[in-house]
């Protein structure tokens, strides 16, 4: 007899590993499908996020970012290093035992909650029906009242970069090489393009960027993907915008890359290539031809705002559909759905996901940027405040960056908080819960901030929206 279950989760990343334990908690009779093995061979939980993505790049981030501190950072600070050393493959090392730690703390969680965690490849069938087929090949057919697919994305792979994972590598590759390349090429400005250039630069690589568009961050606002360009040139990246990869050749241990910009052909060699052009959703052998469940022009699960798709009692979340690729947005899309199999009316707020990039500076934002606004004819009042103005910025030594919001210049409703500099996930984060509640500039402004914090710079700049700063000279008179 076949096993029934009340939800049936195909794929154990951020989206479908929360959907489960959620649905679980809930009193749903739950199980998660997972195929993914790590080095020993061994199921591995928390999908791209938890293996490949935010967690270990991260980690690599915070080892790399330690590293150059301690070189470039601490003589201001009266501290001498001497013989200042990195060790590559501890630094992987301590990467591989969060990576484990999470993974493994997940597998913890569905014990903990109750979740049958099912190893092995998940398809879905007409009927609600999963076909489940495990490692050694055998195949059993799962039934469910609902069904969340889950499946995330993987990296895009071009043509004129093709990826070996030793000399052209992809996202995945970036996080393991056991040597700093002398010289990097990161094909795409995207987030993880900028990251992980980051890492490596940060190491010593001398990194060039290559990205297609002519515009740096075309997603961010204009003022903070301007100061995060000038930035990054001043650390040693060097971004060439309007420069389309069109081929490589590996050469032994490197690699020529050729692409096109405004002055014809150009050809650089470098030792190591990260592609990191983008993701795409992974469907593959995941529809029956005949599950009824169809896939937009872009190759995305097509779903509605509450994430159904266009069979009734299925779902998909996360990367595999429409919006952001982010690992929050997957999580929140997976309990937006549970929620609302057991009848609650919960509508995930799309339009106040944060979104962030992990270099330094921090550039994070929430809500809509200026640019957007005044496409849209929206009038706006916008405050700044620079972290040079802030004592708190100051005694960190970390004065780069400001913080921005645009509000409503009718109602002084906040539309959007832009922070590049320290602290910018968190300080955003402060302006999401706010702009959740649909919060004005002044209340911001009327709020006791602690001192000395980074926030007070979100307060100021709140403050400045209406004129009314306090450590900055003001652009709008009151
Ligand atoms: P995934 O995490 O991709 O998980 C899908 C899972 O489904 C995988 O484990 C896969 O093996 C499994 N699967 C697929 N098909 C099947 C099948 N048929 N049967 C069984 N199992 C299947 N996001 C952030 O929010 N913050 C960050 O800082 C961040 N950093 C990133 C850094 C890097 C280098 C990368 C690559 C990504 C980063 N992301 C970040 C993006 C984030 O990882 C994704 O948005 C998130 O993992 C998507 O979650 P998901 O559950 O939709 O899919
Ligand atoms: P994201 O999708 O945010 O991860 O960013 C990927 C970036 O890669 C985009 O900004 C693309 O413009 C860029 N890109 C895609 N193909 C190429 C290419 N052949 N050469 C250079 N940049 C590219």
């Amino acid at each position: 007899m076949s096993q029934k279950f009340d939800v049936v989760v195909i794929g154990a990343g951020p989206g479908g590993y929360v959907a489960a334990i959620k649905a679980a908690q809930l009193g749903l009779k739950t199980a998660c499908i997972e195929k993914y093995q790590d080095k020993e061979g061994k199921l591995a939980l928390g999908g791209t996020c938890l293996n490949v993505g935010c967690i270990p790049s991260k980690a690599l981030l915070d080892s790399s970012w330690k590293f150059y501190e301690a070189k470039n950072g601490f003589a201001v600070h009266g501290i001498s290093t001497s013989e200042l050393k990195m060790d590559i493959a501890a630094m992987i090392g301590r990467k591989a035992q969060i990576v484990k730690g999470l993974t493994g703390g997940v597998a913890s969680l569905f014990k903990a909650n109750g979740v049958t965690s099912l190893q092995g490849h998940g398809k879905l069938l007409a009927g609600k029906k999963v076909e489940l087929t495990g490692v050694d090949g055998t195949v059993e057919i799962i039934e469910a009242d609902h069904v969340i697919l889950a499946s995330g994305s993987r990296p895009i792979d071009i043509p004129p970069a093709p990826v070996d994972q030793k000399t052209i590598v992809d996202s995945t590759g970036a996080l393991e090489f056991p040597a700093v390349p002398e010289r990097l090429c990161v094909i795409g400005a995207g987030v993880i393009g900028l990251e992980l250039g980051s890492v490596w630069a940060r190491l010593g690589s001398k990194v060039t960027v290559l990205e297609a568009l002519e515009k740096f961050l075309p997603a961010a606002d204009e003022a903070v993907a301007k100061e995060a360009h000038k930035t990054f040139a001043k650390q040693g990246l060097d971004i060439k915008l309007g420069a389309r990869v069109t081929g490589s050749k590996v050469n032994g241990d490197e690699v020529v890359v050729t692409y096109t910009d405004k002055d014809g052909e150009q050809n650089i060699t470098f030792d190591r290539v990260i592609v990191a052009v983008g993701r795409r959703p992974v469907t593959t052998d995941l529809l029956a031809s005949d599950s009824g469940v169809d896939i937009d022009e872009r190759g995305f699960i097509f779903v509605n705002d509450q994430c159904e798709t266009s069979v009734p009692g299925v779902y998909a979340i996360g990367d595999v559909v429409r919006g952001l690729m982010l690992a929050h947005k997957a999580s929140e899309e997976g309990i937006m759905v549970v929620e609302r199999i057991k009848g609650h009316k919960t509508q995930l707020n799309y339009d106040l996901v944060p979104s962030v990039i992990y270099t330094h500076p921090e550039i994070a934002w929430v809500g809509k940027t200026e640019q957007t606004l005044k496409a849209e004819g929206v009038e706006v009042n916008v405050g700044s405040f620079p972290f040079a103005a802030s004592g708190r910025a100051m005694a960190a030594n970390d004065t780069g960056g400001f913080v921005k919001v645009i509000a409503d210049a009718k109602t002084d409703r906040v539309l959007g908080v832009h922070v590049i500099g320290p602290g910018a996930a968190e300080l955003v984060q402060q302006g999401a819960i706010g702009m959740e509640f649909g919060t004005s500039a002044e209340d911001i402004g009327m709020m006791v901030f602690s001192h000395p914090t980074l926030s007070e710079a979100l307060h100021e700049a709140a403050l400045a929206v209406n004129g009314g700063a306090i450590h900055i000279q003001n652009k709008k008179k009151r």
